[in-house]
């Protein structure tokens, strides 16, 4: 097929700079996962450096796992915590809003997207900002917050390290731990030497790709936005209920500054993320940093409650984003997907990731749970989503990763099923739907089925010549030989013996 040409232009970094990509281009109108999956494994640098980091993350994440002999009961015990709390989440939701905004913070709800970034531009524009910057936040990719600004005349700077690679590189992010895991350090290096100064701060003429030059560069730089922007935006990884607390954890110390330097502080919040207790965290502090990067406790993790007189961000708000969430929660198999916490462990063990990478998802949710839930969260009519659940072998190391104990395979074959569900409905029937309707019918009757085996017994013959079935089933022989049909079906060797045995005892 042909490559896409603009979707390979951007890996390459070709382009020129575009700081904020377009949704259109970002996610939505991406090929079909098969299509861009085809194009991903044709590029060599970029399965050289998947397989390069995905083995790196994986063998650190075994070693910070076995450590822990109690990590199967932690697994068992984040699940249970997420679980009490989606089967009443109404009731905790209301529990945050009133112990946020007692403490001073501002809450809006927001029911999808649109009402989320129209809420996070009028604050924005309410303190005349024509600048603001960002914590690494899944929430604000999700609902397109920098091209909602930017369609206002507000730039937002991402300050992550890998989400800053990524803006710059004019590119869309493709893990969630590590967005510019697709780059090699060379790449990274190329990225900060065109584009760094055309928007800001440039890197120096003789900068290497030694990790130390990169970060060194990208510090400075961003000091600079730190120090002039009174704007932030972020996510969040846990919000409790009990007391209001939002809590972000990363390992750079950005977040730090984004959360603390400015006046005025948007946090956009997926419901999910709630957890009844403070005494909760307690739980989840051990799991995730040990699951994503593999370290014992997060370097950094920065905990807020409303506004603190004096001290940090003095205007606090809180966007709480439904998007697709309780879609979600009312699938009794699926609503698990919700427990996600981000760690991306399943992301770095699948087979299918390592090789097509997250940009072949088209999603800000890549991998094996981008594969459940942007299904569940958007539903199956759209042709992306629907074939999302296609995307994996099955092989369960999902599900053994992750630390949520989210059953991942299950969901995908649900998913699945739903995904053909919704085709069946279509009124034109498809070639696969005829295929099985067909093949139904046949399997349905026992002299039909004798007659459909006795027809594709004589045919052995040109199919041993030929070795591919034609049209749709052409599909299955691609990639398989075509097996040998045999000279005689079973039923026919069993009543052949059956009549030989009769005979055989009338004889005696
Ligand atoms: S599904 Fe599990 S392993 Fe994957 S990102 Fe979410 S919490 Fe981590």
């Amino acid at each position: 097929m042909s490559r896409p040409a603009r979707h390979d232009r951007r890996r390459r970094g070709t382009e020129p700079v575009r700081l904020h990509p377009k949704p259109d281009q970002a996610f939505l109108g991406m090929p079909a996962f098969p299509d861009a999956a085809r194009v991903a494994l044709g590029d060599q640098q970029l399965r050289a450096n998947l397989r390069h980091a995905t083995h790196t993350i994986r063998a650190k994440r075994l070693n910070a796992v076995g450590e822990m002999p109690d990590w199967q009961d932690l697994r068992m015990a984040a699940a249970g915590i997420k679980d009490e709390t989606l089967a009443h989440l109404d009731d905790y939701l209301v529990q945050f809003e009133q112990a946020a905004t007692a403490a001073g913070a501002t809450v809006h709800w927001a029911v999808d997207a649109e009402e989320a970034c129209r809420i996070g531009v009028e604050i924005a524009q309410r303190h005349r900002a024509r600048d603001v910057i960002k914590v690494k936040s899944m929430a604000t990719q999700e609902i397109g917050l920098n091209e909602a600004l930017e369609a206002h005349g507000i730039h937002a700077w991402e300050t992550d390290l890998a989400e800053l690679i990524v803006q710059l590189g004019g590119d869309t992010p493709s893990h969630f731990l590590v967005p510019a895991i697709h780059r090699n350090r060379d790449e990274i290096r190329d990225i900060f030497t065109e584009r760094m100064g055309q928007v800001g701060r440039a890197a120096p003429d003789d900068l290497t790709s030694e990790p130390r030059r990169l970060a060194e560069a990208a510090r400075l730089h961003l000091r600079e936005k730190f120090l002039s922007t009174t704007v932030a935006f972020s996510g969040a990884n846990f919000a409790i209920a009990e007391t209001g607390t939002l809590v972000v954890v990363e390992s750079e110390g950005n977040g730090r500054m984004c959360l603390t330097l400015p006046d005025v502080l948007v946090s956009v919040v997926g419901i999910e993320k709630l957890l009844p207790s403070f005494a909760d965290l307690e739980v989840f502090l051990q799991v995730l940093p040990r699951s994503s990067t593999a370290e014992r406790m997060n370097p950094y993790t920065t905990m807020w409650t409303g506004v603190s007189p004096g001290d940090g961000p003095q205007e606090v708000h809180v966007i709480l984003i439904d998007n697709g969430r309780t879609r979600a929660l009312a699938d009794e198999v699926g609503r698990q997907a919700l427990r996600c916490i981000r760690c991306s462990a399943c992301l770095n063990v699948c087979p299918v990731y390592e090789r097509v990478g997250g940009h072949a998802y088209g999603s800000v949710y890549p991998g094996p749970i981008g594969a459940i839930l942007n299904p569940l969260l958007h539903g199956v009519t759209d042709e992306h989503d629907a074939q999302l659940p296609f995307a994996s072998s099955l092989c369960g190391a999902c599900y053994e990763a992750c630390p949520v104990a989210i059953d991942i395979p299950s969901v995908l074959i649900d998913q699945r099923a739903a995904a053909v569900r919704e085709k069946a409905h279509h009124r034109v029937p498809t070639a696969e739907s005829v295929a099985m309707k067909a093949a139904a019918w046949t399997f349905g009757d026992a002299k039909r089925l004798a007659r459909a085996q006795k027809t594709a017994s004589l045919g052995r013959g040109v199919a041993r010549h030929v070795g591919w079935l034609p049209g749709m089933l052409g599909g299955w022989t691609s990639s398989r030989d075509l097996p040998e049909v045999p000279r005689q079906s079973f039923r026919a060797w069993w009543s052949q013996r059956e009549d030989t045995a009769t005979v055989k005892a009338l004889e005696e």
